[in-house]
């Protein structure tokens, strides 16, 4: 093992600028960038020189993981690696300096990156028509079930329930809750829907069915024509979590598999950086019997002119500001240009190849429930660390020591000590390699060293409970809890 984090005393920004170093400061007012009567000087932040901006912030980089530095196996999550020229891409002045707000004649080249993007998205996906406003992916699931009760307000039907696998993502009740649904929590059968279950479930009161596919423990469910059916029968809706499409893109996709509407998680399988809250986007796809309820504004296009359409009386209206993350957007329409249709192939021949490699080769360390193939993700427990008196937990703090980042762990909740790993194709067969040495290493370790763990980070093990109950998200948050007053030049808490 030669991983060590570095290590940096680094204190909060604010507390860096004991004395405001004026000279060295940034002045936005220098050549005329910003005209001085439109500068505020009301803002309260840190005046600090840039050099030590970006010291400050480099300095927190480095006592970090991200998927820059190494493997990032977050199952759910797709940490893959994002070509940089994605970012190249959105720093041209042509994509970042446009304003949301200019005439739709200034910003055509724009107007059609998004139209080509939703095109593109309709193809991976199997869909008709779909939206980029959402920001993220439970933005679109908000979205898609609002689209839900639209559909089925407009035929004069008020169903109030929504039915969801025990496998689903956490966002998934939650958005179905938040638009007013009840949610009918369906368990499952050998990890997958357990049809008879869903059959008996369904009523005239069911409005859709949400299901990840291959599901979140990596299996696909092969039965979800037979599941569509049951819902289509019934004048239910079929809703596809389409946030990890790194398995099946160019193979099947949500429309073959008779969904209705899906969402896709441009921050996961095409290429942003993401992490840490954002910034994402979660477009979302809908047949054709469902085009008319998506958000407004829709840009259509007319011999080679886009437009922006508000005049859609059944549209559920926006959800998020102008035209979503266009950023977001932009290195979305990138990866998928550069990669072809063949490349987004490979992708996931690659990532679903990658995954099983490490379920071969890591299922006789561990347990390993649902003995079958998996998808770009499988699901270990660590159910046999328990006789050591250990927990799944502490194998994931000792993997930060071998220099990787933890995979994705007590999720889903039917797996005992869940260990979801997802290594994406971007991972080399080395450092597979690498990952599945370490982790043979730690099951063979000193119990009372993973207790410890981790030993080489930069923090060592953090108390999760409190940070999650005793959240303070600003500096002045901060203050206002020490009950301290700042000094005159430093920001009041409010
Ligand atoms: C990540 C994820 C979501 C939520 O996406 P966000 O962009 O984090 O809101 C929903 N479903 C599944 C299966 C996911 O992996």
């Amino acid at each position: 093992m030669s991983y060590h984090q570095a290590v940096h005393d680094v204190p909060i920004i604010f507390e860096s600028c004991e004395s405001p170093k004026a000279e060295d400061s940034f002045d936005p007012t220098v050549g005329g960038a910003i005209p001085k009567e439109l500068t505020r000087g009301d803002l309260d932040l840190p005046d600090i020189p840039e050099r030590d901006v970006v010291k400050h912030f480099v300095n927190l980089s480095q006592m970090n993981f991200g998927v820059d530095n190494g493997l990032y196996p977050l199952g759910s999550c797709t940490m893959k690696y994002n070509p940089k020229v994605c970012d190249d891409v959105v720093s041209w002045p042509t994509v970042a300096q446009v304003h949301p707000l200019q005439d739709p004649s200034t910003i055509q080249g724009a107007l059609r990156l998004m139209h080509e993007l939703e095109k593109m998205l309709c193809e991976i996906g199997g869909v008709d028509a779909v939206t980029l406003q959402p920001a993220a992916g439970a933005q679109g699931e908000f979205t898609g079930v609002h689209i839900v009760r639209a559909f089925h307000e407009s035929n004069g039907e008020t169903r109030k329930e929504i039915i969801l696998p025990d496998t689903a993502h956490g966002t998934n009740p939650a958005s179905a809750a938040m638009v007013g649904y009840d949610v009918l929590d369906l368990p499952s059968k050998d990890g997958c829907v357990d049809v008879e279950a869903l059959k008996s479930a369904v009523s005239k009161d069911t409005a859709a069915f949400m299901l990840t596919n291959p599901n979140t423990l990596g299996l696909f469910e092969k039965n979800v024509r037979e599941i569509a059916g049951i819902l289509h029968d019934a004048g239910a809706l079929l809703y596809y979590d389409g946030a990890n499409l790194n398995a099946i893109m160019g193979k099947t996709s949500p429309g073959k598999m008779d969904f209705d509407i899906v969402h896709f998680n441009l921050h996961k399988t095409f290429a942003t950086p993401h992490g840490g809250g954002g910034p994402g986007a979660g477009p979302v796809g809908v047949k054709k019997r469902l085009e008319e309820f998506l958000p407004v504004p829709r840009i259509v296009e007319k011999a080679g002119v886009y437009s922006l359409d508000y005049d859609r009386p059944k549209s559920i209206g926006k959800v998020r500001a102008y035209f979503g993350n266009y950023a977001v957007l932009a290195r979305a329409y990138t990866y998928i240009k550069m990669q072809g249709g063949k490349g987004l192939v490979s992708v996931s021949e690659n990532a679903v190849l990658n995954s099983n490699y490490l379920r071969e080769n890591l299922m006789d360390d561990f347990e390993m429930p649902y003995d079958k193939l998996r998808k770009h993700e499988f699901v270990l427990s660590g159910a046999p660390l328990k006789k050591k008196g250990l927990r799944t937990l502490d194998f994931a703090k000792r993997l930060l020591d071998y220099g990787f980042h933890a995979p994705t762990i007590y999720f889903p909740l039917i797996v005992d000590e869940a260990i979801m790993i997802e290594p994406t194709e971007t991972e080399s067969r080395e450092t597979l390699d690498k990952f599945v040495a370490a982790c043979r290493s730690i099951m063979k370790e000193d119990p009372k060293l993973l207790h410890e763990a981790p030993v080489n980070t930069a923090r060592r093990r953090l108390d999760e409970a409190k940070a999650a109950r005793d959240m303070i998200f600003s500096w002045r948050g901060y203050l206002k809890k020490k009950g301290a007053s700042p000094p005159a030049s430093e920001p009041k808490p409010s």
